[in-house]
């Protein structure tokens, strides 16, 4: 399939959760835009430039993926991508109500772009950014659940 689909995020940081999304998104698009979206409501641990950074250093072996910031409305981001799908991941039931607020506003603004949703692979089911943060802070043990480069930059954060 030639499409090109936005997998978006707030990604701080990338956990392996993201990184198998990622993966699988990219296994089934032609191209797949990471969306590093810069959202004023939070206060992120890292700064867009090393999100990006680190998303980057990640992925760099996987050809059809590039990264890119956003600061608007995603569906703007996607149009101007030229991209036709967007990639969310689903966790819980808990993901759902807002996932499906997002999804019926993003065809509001726009039909023609659809969201497609991943199912979490089990062992990343219990994974968010801010549990890793949350153990890394009380340097509890993250190997295994984040890639090496972003275990390495959490330990100097909270160093
Ligand atoms: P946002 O602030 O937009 O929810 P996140 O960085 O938290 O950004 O998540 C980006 C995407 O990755 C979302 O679709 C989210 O559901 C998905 N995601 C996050 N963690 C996991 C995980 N462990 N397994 C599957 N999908 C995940």
């Amino acid at each position: 399939m030639s499409k090109i689909a936005v997998v978006p995020g707030t990604f701080d940081p990338l956990t392996n959760g993201h990184l198998d999304i990622i993966k699988r998104a990219a296994s089934v698009f032609g191209q797949v835009n990471i969306a590093v979206m810069v959202n004023s409501n939070k206060k992120p641990l890292f700064s867009v430039d090393e999100r990006i950074e680190l998303i980057r250093e990640v992925t760099a072996s996987i050809p059809n993926v590039k990264v890119e910031s956003s600061s608007g409305l995603l569906i703007d981001y996607a149009e101007s991508a030229g991209a036709s799908v967007i990639v969310r991941g689903l966790r819980a039931v808990s993901d759902f109500e807002y996932e499906m607020q997002i999804t019926s506003m993003n065809r509001f603004l726009d039909e023609k772009i659809e969201t497609f949703f991943i199912m979490t692979n089990n062992q990343y089911s219990f994974l968010s950014s801010s549990i890793v943060k949350e153990v890394a802070k009380y340097g509890g043990e993250i190997s295994g659940l984040v890639p090496l480069q972003v275990e390495q930059a959490l330990k100097r954060r909270f160093q």
